[in-house]
């Protein structure tokens, strides 16, 4: 038997799969940073289920993270936000669904 859980860190597939995404996730967070920064977005919200709170990224640290993770290097999503004003965060789906209609045009 096969664990889920345990297997799928070794399979190279897998591995192979989520550096794709995480790729697309940075190619992403660099438009957003080229387009919606401009317009006052200054990163993405996320819930965080942790800490039972919404966590807030700035685009740079969004960019840190993702490369720290292509680098092999853990993440860091628990700094702590200070002074941020929620509205001028989105989610990260209603980013990636803007730059998509950019894209389009
Ligand atoms: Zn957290």
């Amino acid at each position: 038997m096969i664990e889920d859980d345990d297997a799928g860190e070794f399979l190279p597939m897998d591995v192979e799969e989520t550096r794709k995404q995480v790729e697309m996730s940075l190619d992403y967070a660099y438009q957003c940073l080229k387009i919606l920064a401009p317009m006052g977005i200054r990163g993405v919200s996320a819930w965080c289920e942790s800490c039972e709170i919404e966590h807030y990224y700035d685009w740079d640290i969004v960019i840190r993270n993702l490369k720290d993770n292509l680098a092999g290097q853990p993440a860091s999503p628990h700094e702590p936000a200070v002074d941020v004003d929620p509205s001028d965060y989105r989610t990260w789906d209603y980013c990636c669904g803007f730059i998509d209609g950019c894209s389009q045009r």
